[in-house]
C-alpha cells in the first residue's frame, strides 16, 4: 500500500481552498486575545506576581498553571 498522506496538493475532496471566513475570523479573534493574556502573563512575570490569584492572592497551582499558564486566578475564582 503506497503512503500518500502528504500529497496535500492533490486532494480529492477538493475543499482545501474553501475558507469558512467567519471561522477564520474567530480564530484570529482567539490568537489575539490569546496574545493579550501572554503579554499580561509577562507583566505578573516582571512584577513578580505571576502565578498568585488576583482575587485571593493565593498561589495558583502548578498543575492549573501548566494547563492555562495565563491564568489571573485560581480554580475557586476562575471566572
Ligand atoms: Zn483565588
Amino acid at each position: 500500500m503506497a503512503l500518500t498522506s502528504t500529497d496535500d496538493e492533490h486532494d480529492p475532496e477538493g475543499q482545501t481552498t474553501a475558507v469558512d471566513r467567519s471561522r477564520t475570523e474567530a480564530l484570529l479573534a482567539g490568537a489575539e486575545r490569546r496574545l493579550e493574556d501572554l503579554d499580561a502573563a509577562e507583566l505578573r512575570l516582571e512584577e513578580g506576581t505571576y502565578g498568585v490569584c488576583e482575587v485571593c492572592g493565593r498561589r495558583i497551582p502548578l498543575a492549573r498553571l501548566e494547563v492555562r499558564p495565563t491564568a489571573r486566578t485560581c480554580v475557586d475564582h476562575a471566572a
